[in-house]
């Protein structure tokens, strides 16, 4: 299966407040985002994909697990936006953080990029983007 999902690279100044921890296992997924690569794990036993990345299937621990890519499209769940932040992202205070519903049935929580006089609204169309940082990539959504 060759069908990437490429996300569109925004990119950032400065590091990631709080890099996420890299295993082994999900420093591949890491390597892959900072090219813009978006792909999650599916279960090569019962078919199901997982969101985060995961080497045992969480529906049937099968340990039959492959790369598979994930569309950047969904919408929307539910989102907020940070005034009171913790004391490691008080300099990006206030910023938004959502829940997104992929259109390939996963869940997930990102960061939301603004963007000016787009309100940010339960149910509406986002995308998947990559937060290229100087020090790695992280993942977050934005209106379409
Ligand atoms: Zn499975």
């Amino acid at each position: 299966m060759n069908n990437t999902t490429r996300l569109e690279r925004l990119p950032q100044t400065g590091a990631r407040a709080y890099p996420p921890r890299h295993s082994a296992f999900t420093a591949v997924f890491w390597e892959a985002l900072r090219e813009g690569t978006w792909q999650t794990t599916r279960c090569g036993a019962c078919g199901h994909a997982t969101f985060p990345p995961k080497p045992v299937c969480p529906h049937c621990w099968s340990t039959d697990m492959q790369w598979a890519p994930l569309g950047a499209r969904g919408r929307l769940y539910s989102w907020t936006r940070i005034h009171a932040a913790p004391a490691v992202f008080a300099a990006e205070s206030p910023y938004a953080v959502g829940i997104v519903d992929l259109d390939d049935g996963l869940r997930l929580a990102c960061r939301l990029v603004e963007t000016d006089n787009i309100p940010w609204t339960p149910g509406m169309p986002v995308e998947m983007v990559v937060l290229s940082y100087e020090d790695g990539p992280l993942f977050a959504a934005r209106p379409i």
